[in-house]
């Protein structure tokens, strides 16, 4: 009789156990699994070289494969995020943006300032070859690129501080911000 009720109680609290150690392996087996998939995604890109500087030509249908949604969505069909939902607009860290797509290196966050626009500005490019300007399909705004991958970026105002004068106006998403080390 005594041993009814030994094997009712404990055998229960082995079982909780075995299943608490279960769920945790699963637990820990989902989580490499989702690592996994993230290095996955940031390798997937293949065209993200910040080494090279030789000029990109990719179409479009390439592009789409490689790079998320919402970069695709602006650096191949001109697309604006909303004021304020991209990245990097309060990003006050010292280090250099890059371009989301093939990693051209575009600017230094030295000449970034708060334009209180809601996407992050520039008065310069990082160097000569960091970008490449020309007038938007309506002439009315000056349109910034990638200089390597053609990659729409944003677009240049004349409102901008000094030295220069200059807005760059861009978009969080087209940018890849790397921090000092
Ligand atoms: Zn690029």
């Amino acid at each position: 009789m005594a041993r009814f009720f030994v094997n009712i109680i404990v055998q229960p609290l082995f079982m909780k156990i075995k299943i608490i150690v279960f769920a945790a392996v699963l637990l820990f087996r989902g989580i490499i699994v989702i690592n996994a998939q993230e290095q996955q995604n940031e390798k997937k890109n293949p065209y993200y070289k910040p080494t090279e500087t030789s000029k990109l030509t990719v179409s479009n249908a390439e592009w789409k494969k490689v790079l998320a949604p919402e970069v695709y969505n602006i650096m191949r069909e001109k697309g604006t995020e909303r004021s304020n939902t991209g990245p990097y607009v309060h990003n006050e860290k010292k280090g250099l943006y890059y371009c989301a797509a093939c990693g051209h290196l575009l600017f230094s966050s030295a000449t970034k300032f708060d334009s209180h626009t809601g996407w992050p500005s520039f008065y310069q490019p990082y160097g000569n070859g960091s970008v490449s300007t020309s007038k938007d399909a309506d002439g009315e705004r000056d349109e910034v690129m990638c200089a390597r991958c053609g990659g729409h970026l944003g677009h240049v105002f004349d409102d901008g501080p000094a030295p220069t004068g200059l807005r760059y106006c861009m978009n969080g998403y087209a940018l890849n911000f790397v921090p000092n080390p």
